[in-house]
């Protein structure tokens, strides 16, 4: 679970008849800076985003059959919200006669999660087949030659990490920046070395944690697109109470503005508390210009 405040339960009560009606956060596709993410997160609720040209998903809250083709699922914590689909995407692969897919997930929730599909297996007579591939922060797992997964530890009120998710691009050694592109392929023909190869961080997923679990980790906060949870918004839940229950207030993000170094920081995990309208205003009020710029809310 991810709020777990008792104040306005009524306004949360009235949130959670409106998903009903289609209004829940997300569910959305967004272009970031050419690549693109789809998906839904709303805090305690679910969490599921998925990079169609990564065939990836983070979090596996909630699933929908769109979501089969993503053969690695990049789990963060054992929360509910954020893990409570995973037997359905197994059992949805099996049923499209996909490959079993493979999970990542903290080396800690691994037996528990091994024990949740053995009852799974039981209930639905069913293979459930998977591989489970436990990832401590700072391994590293190779998806293909020219993308990497790096966990990185976070601070949520259980064992939770983030992932950075890099990419390997050649770039043109400095020697050579400025010739025309005729006498470089010349010297490509030549068989001259003019590249050299580079691991930039594509995207960051902070999954969910206080916001030292960011401040810590320059990389996150460096990376291209930095996909973030701001669980709380405005006085309705304080910064103290955000931080008792392990998530992060958007006051946290706008006191370290200049930390945040990210092209593109996607806000997540937005309480039910705020709809899109409310969130946004409440979003521009309080950040600064140049951080609006970059951001967008799933
Ligand atoms: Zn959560
Ligand atoms: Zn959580």
């Amino acid at each position: 679970m991810a709020e777990h405040t008792s104040c306005c339960h009524g306004q949360v009560g009235q949130r959670l008849r409106l998903i009903a009606m289609g209004t829940e956060h997300g569910n959305s596709s967004i272009d970031l800076g050419g690549m693109s993410m789809r998906g839904i997160s709303t805090g305690g609720i679910r969490t599921c985003l998925e990079l169609p040209s990564w065939k990836l998903l983070v979090d596996v809250g909630a699933v929908d059959y769109h979501q089969v083709p993503a053969n690695t699922v990049l789990i963060t914590h054992g929360h509910l919200d954020h893990l409570g689909g995973i037997a359905n995407h197994i059992a949805l692969r099996e049923l499209m006669g996909q490959k079993p897919g493979r999970y990542i997930l903290p080396p800690e929730i691994l037996a528990d999660v091994e024990d949740l599909l053995a009852v799974w297996r039981r209930l639905d007579k069913a293979p459930l087949q998977a591989e489970l591939i436990p990832l401590a922060p700072g391994e590293v797992l190779e998806l293909d030659r020219s993308k990497q997964v790096v966990p990185f530890a976070v601070d949520h009120r259980v064992v939770s990490q983030g992932y950075l998710l890099y990419s390997r691009i050649s770039k043109l050694l400095p020697v050579f920046e400025g010739l025309p592109g005729d006498d470089l392929a010349r010297l490509r023909k030549s068989g001259q070395e003019i590249t050299f190869e580079v691991n930039r961080v594509e995207f960051a997923f902070s999954g969910d944690t206080r916001i030292e679990g960011l401040l810590d980790n320059k990389k996150a906060l460096t990376a291209k697109r930095l996909v973030m949870e701001a669980t709380f918004l405005d006085e309705r839940v304080g910064v103290e109470k955000a931080r008792s229950v392990g998530h992060i207030h958007l006051d946290e993000i706008r006191e370290h503005a200049d930390a945040f170094e990210c092209e593109h920081l996607v806000l997540t995990h937005l309480s039910l508390r705020y709809d899109r309208r409310q969130a946004w205003d409440l979003i521009r009020k309080v950040l600064p210009a140049d951080l609006i710029d970059r951001t967008v809310i799933l």
